[in-house]
């Protein structure tokens, strides 16, 4: 390939975009934008156009681009060891799990590549859990209409979006669906193979619907008397994003099992699912489950800098009071545009719905140099850095507010 050192490529957007389409298996539909690099809260694309980013690689970048401390930690980490093998120990996997344990309350961790490999190894936790009690092989999960949980089987098997799964059936059987927030569609599905209840505290590809305090409560009375395992997907609502590190912390209550994964590396790709000590006792032992690069040295050292980095900067203190702000503008928004519906959300977790698809909003936007995402066809997420600030939500709204007026 030849590079041209001016440009720093050697194709512009479109010629890439063409490649990309011949090479890649066409399982996206992108935005027509080939990003180049990042700073704090901005994107540059390979033509040096600015974009404020309000989804952070769908609440990835929690400590924004470029943050120079994370990346001297990350390249000492190389320097030092990459991997090692689940054979032996590492030490920075023995400092993130500590830190892990010490944020959420939890007792026992597994470090996983990604969500869905989290969300695998909870169904399997949660199964073997009850296969040690009663020895059977039939056990069920009870999961939630709209969740998404990811694109492996086991995690699509319990995503209660139908169109995910249909080519893909029959997926890990014996799932049941339930409707968040409606505790009595869920005490309908509880048979006595239950065991587990499965849902996001906020649930995010399926239109930012936050578990209200009652259900909490009441879905987790049900399974202290039935001995059925708690499950909850922190993996987008979780590292802070709803101003506490985890998004259940505010409810007072404690899962069985948890879920996390996206912001939980900034960028490097990790997961993990942490149990309490009950369940870490009793169910997943050693030959019954694991992961070539999980939790591996470098994987960790990113965990470790990023918890390090989230007390030193007092991230959640910043979502607090920023994602107070981002709900009073996008208040004013609901108040000022007839097509804007509803606010929902916490935190810098957020969305907004419209009575139309918003498809024509986002592209808009972008065109105005602003990264936005939806979450179903009426509803923008915004999703953006947790170090972000209030100007940077003002030239957002700025932004958002041109293309309501343009595409009224
Ligand atoms: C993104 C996401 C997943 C899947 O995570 P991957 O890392 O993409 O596998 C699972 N659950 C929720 C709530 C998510 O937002």
């Amino acid at each position: 390939m030849i590079i041209n050192h001016e440009r720093g490529h050697d194709m512009d957007m479109k010629e890439y975009i063409d490649e990309a389409e011949s090479v890649l298996l066409h399982t996206y539909n992108r935005y027509p934008v080939v990003l180049d690099k990042g700073d704090g809260v901005y994107l540059y694309d390979i033509e040096g156009k600015r974009y404020l980013d309000f989804a952070s690689g769908i609440a990835v970048f929690a400590l924004g681009y470029h943050n120079k401390e994370y990346g001297d930690a990350l390249k000492a980490q190389i320097d030092k060891l990459l991997h090692t093998s689940n054979y032996y120990y590492n030490v920075p996997a023995i400092e993130a799990a500590k830190k892990l344990k010490e944020i959420s309350g939890m007792d026992r961790i597994f470090f996983t590549n990604s969500g869905a490999e989290a969300v695998e190894g909870a169904i399997k936790a949660a199964r073997k859990y009850a296969y040690l009690k009663d020895g059977r092989t039939d056990h069920e999960i009870i999961a939630m209409n709209h969740s998404f949980h990811g694109r492996t089987m086991g995690a699509l098997s319990v995503t209660g979006t139908p169109k995910y799964r249909e080519a893909f059936e029959p997926g890990i059987g014996n799932i049941r669906f339930a409707e968040l927030n409606d505790f009595d569609s869920v005490r309908s599905q509880v048979t006595d193979k239950t065991c587990a209840i499965l849902f996001e505290t906020v649930q995010g590809e399926g239109g930012i619907y936050p578990a209200t305090e009652e259900f909490m409560r009441e879905v987790k009375a049900l399974c202290e008397e039935k001995d059925i395992l708690l499950i909850l997907d922190e993996i987008q609502c979780g590292m802070g994003r709803t101003g506490h590190y985890y998004a259940w912390q505010r409810y007072g209550i404690k899962p069985d099992i948890m879920v996390s994964a996206k912001a939980l590396g900034c960028g490097v790709p990790v997961g993990a699912f942490l149990l309490t000590e009950k369940v870490g006792a009793h169910s997943l032992a050693a030959g019954d489950h694991g992961t070539t690069y999980g939790g591996n040295p470098f994987a960790c050292a990113a965990i470790c800098k990023v918890l390090e980095l989230f007390e030193k900067n007092d991230v959640l203190a910043n979502v607090g009071r920023v994602g107070a702000y981002l709900e009073q503008r996008l208040d004013q928004l609901v108040q000022t545009y007839d097509q804007v519906k509803e606010r929902r959300g916490c935190g810098l977790m957020q969305g907004l719905e419209f009575d139309t698809p918003v498809g024509p909003y986002i592209n808009a936007a972008l065109e105005k140099g602003l990264i936005l995402i939806n979450a179903g066809s009426n509803i923008i997420r915004f999703l953006p850095a947790l170090v972000i600030g209030e100007e940077q939500v003002d030239e957002m709204i700025g932004i958002l507010e041109a293309c309501l007026a343009q595409e009224a």
